[in-house]
């Protein structure tokens, strides 16, 4: 476990977080590099005597040093943008090893992904088919293109993360794909690299994985009799982790289902997970700023808040929360509601939770290494958290705390008179 306690403290692997807040500050984000390699693995030892790549899905947390760990792995990247082009580049990824996914990819986007060399544009409509060969025409280029199917399953998880169903934005429709690829076989700056689908996040059952791999294989059979052949099936993340008392299936009934379903096809197998990877890989550290009693409600108030940590605001979701000291200091066990300075009544991390707390006692909000940091803002004017990596016993900032002069150092106050 990269979090747990140890002489009653509790520890990011040999590292006691107590020391992690003093130093550091609060509220401070804390990520296991084991762990995250330990992830990794997984679906890499899974993976095991199959043409594959497994590329983390670097919006469930974009920080340098975590696609650096897992660039040093050998590891792709599923990006959604530009800038997460450019972190991965800037983090030492192969760019040769990027799918690039997302409904919205400007030309700019398009031609700095052509550029760089990346694997595949991951094609969500028929216009973007056009206009990614207009714009490798440009270039003398023949871009490498897949189109993400959508294949009508329903992921079976929040209506938010869900994204694999007729009525939601992503993908071509399933019923226009085959008529897609012929057209996109006779344009002359698109190379057709493979087929595309991620029907949506956060599954805690492999069985719509598995159900939207039959599908693509059936279409990458029908694409076979038509004379147009993939290097690769890219399946998507998705899979699920364990935040309260869920019971997630493991990475390998995903794989081994997807295996199975792919039976003997050849091509190389892509995953993009994101959250299975670093979901449980970070944690958030605030302090206790007030215990507040109330009338209907107890309250902790930290320091850290919604812009923080969006996802409970977001989806109602689920973050155990724990004191770093086990036995906390003589408090009493109280029931409260882990609440942020933010003004918005959403402004909540955990509710009803039984807890020994005292003001100035730090807190760790567990489960908080994807869509975490990566979605948080600068609401109510609050600078972003300082963000630190543990290897070992050695604790490093991988992101400073942002200072609240930087968060207008680029506005403009006209000089009207
Ligand atoms: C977000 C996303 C993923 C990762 O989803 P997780 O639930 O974090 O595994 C994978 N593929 C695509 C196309 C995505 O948009």
């Amino acid at each position: 476990m990269a979090f747990a306690y140890r002489d009653g403290a509790l520890c990011a692997e040999q590292v006691p977080l107590e020391d992690i807040a003093r130093r550091f500050g609060t509220p401070c984000y804390v990520y296991s590099r084991a762990a995250i390699e330990g992830a990794y693995r997984e679906f890499t030892d899974e993976l095991a005597g199959r043409a594959s790549l497994v590329c983390y899905s670097v919006k469930a947390n974009s920080n340098l040093a975590v696609l650096s760990v897992l660039a040093r792995l050998g590891a792709g990247f599923d990006i959604v943008s530009g800038g997460e082009l450019a972190r991965v580049i800037a983090a030492g990824g192969n760019p040769a090893k990027i799918v690039f996914s997302g409904v919205g990819k400007t030309e700019e986007e398009i031609r700095g992904a052509l550029q760089a060399g990346i694997l595949s544009i991951n094609l969500e409509s028929e216009q973007e088919l056009e206009r990614v060969n207009a714009v490798a025409g440009a270039l003398g280029k023949r871009a490498p293109v897949a189109f993400r199917v959508n294949p009508d399953v329903d992921a079976k998880t929040h209506p938010y993360i869900s994204t694999g169903l007729k009525q939601n934005k992503f993908g071509v429709a399933w019923s226009d794909a085959e008529r897609l690829y012929r057209k996109a076989a006779a344009l002359p700056h698109v190379r057709i690299a493979g087929v595309g689908c991620h029907i949506g996040s956060l599954m805690l059952d492999s069985a719509p994985f598995v159900a939207a791999t039959t599908r693509i294989v059936d279409l990458v059979e029908r694409l076979g009799q038509a004379g147009i052949g993939l290097e690769h099936i890219d399946l998507g993340g998705g899979m699920g982790i364990r935040y309260h008392d869920e019971t997630a299936a493991p990475v390998a009934a995903f794989v081994h289902g997807a295996l199975d379903a792919l039976g003997r096809r050849r091509e190389t197998v892509l995953l993009d997970p994101g959250r299975a990877i670093v979901g449980n890989a970070g944690v958030l550290l605030t302090r206790v700023e007030y215990v507040k009693p109330g009338e209907a409600k107890n309250f902790v108030v930290v320091d850290a808040a919604m812009n923080d940590l969006i996802r409970p605001a977001l989806y109602g979701a689920w973050h155990d929360v724990k004191n770093l000291r086990e036995a906390e200091s003589g408090a009493a066990a109280g029931v409260y509601d882990i609440v942020g300075p933010v003004c918005e009544s959403a402004d909540w991390l955990a509710k009803d939770r039984t807890l020994a707390v005292r003001q100035g006692d730090v807190l760790a909000i567990l489960s908080a290494g994807a869509y975490a940091m990566a979605m948080s803002s600068n609401y109510n004017t609050r600078p972003r958290a300082a963000e630190v990596m543990v290897s070992g016993a050695d604790a490093q900032l991988v992101r400073r705390r942002e200072s609240v002069a930087q968060l207008f150092e680029g506005e403009l106050v006209p000089a009207w008179k």
